[in-house]
């Protein structure tokens, strides 16, 4: 696939808009290789990496598709504690295209929470619980289908993408008394335990 330039970035939509909370349509076999398709995905990457951000959705650029975008990486973690990378248990996620996913959650695997934000909710952040695994069953950008089982940061990044693409915003399942501005995050939150923020701000993980 090609990298496409800074042209290619998109405006990102904001909570308050409804296209966030419209489920998003099937992508057609044959739309998906359409020179259309390759360009949004294209544009897609380029506007996830330049927000910065480790994963989006198409309705986050305005399009009701069953599709999104992911990937993590060394690039994203400069400002984060090595304590909190192993906690999530965060590691390599190649650029992934998610074409009509589907998530099974493992439940044997247990449970995370962690905070997480989203590019379309700007400047907070707040704790969800989330599956610690996942098995994503979605078609790859050339339509070719595959099923990947991810775990910790990848298994929470493809919930949080997967439930955009149903109209669905994380604010629907954060732990309200988490939520905190990301200044505030970093300055109090970040490298610590969960737990702590739970007690202190009386929620539950
Ligand atoms: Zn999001």
């Amino acid at each position: 696939m090609r990298r496409a330039d800074h042209d290619d970035i998109l405006p990102i939509v904001m909570c308050g808009d409804p296209i966030l909370r419209q489920g998003a349509g099937a992508v057609g076999r044959a739309a998906l290789v359409s020179p259309e398709m390759v360009h949004l995905i294209a544009q897609m990457r380029s506007t996830m990496e330049a927000a910065p951000g480790v994963g989006l959705a198409a309705p986050q650029v305005g399009v009701p598709l069953r599709l999104a975008v992911a990937y993590d990486g060394p690039e994203h973690w400069g400002q984060v504690p090595k304590a909190d990378l192993e906690a999530r248990e965060r590691t390599l996620l190649p650029f992934t295209v998610m074409v009509n996913p589907v998530l099974t959650p493992i439940e044997e695997a247990g449970y995370a929470s962690f905070y997480e934000g989203c590019l379309s909710v700007p400047g907070l952040t707040g704790v969800v619980k989330r599956y610690r695994q996942v098995t994503v069953d979605a078609w790859d950008e050339t339509g070719q289908p595959y099923s990947r089982t991810y775990t910790g940061w990848a298994a929470r990044i493809a919930q949080h993408e997967i439930d955009h693409l149903a109209g669905m915003l994380y604010l629907d399942r954060v732990r309200a008394r988490s939520i905190s501005t990301v200044d505030l995050y970093a300055q109090r939150w970040a490298g610590r335990e969960p737990a702590e923020a739970a007690e202190a701000l009386g929620f539950e993980l």
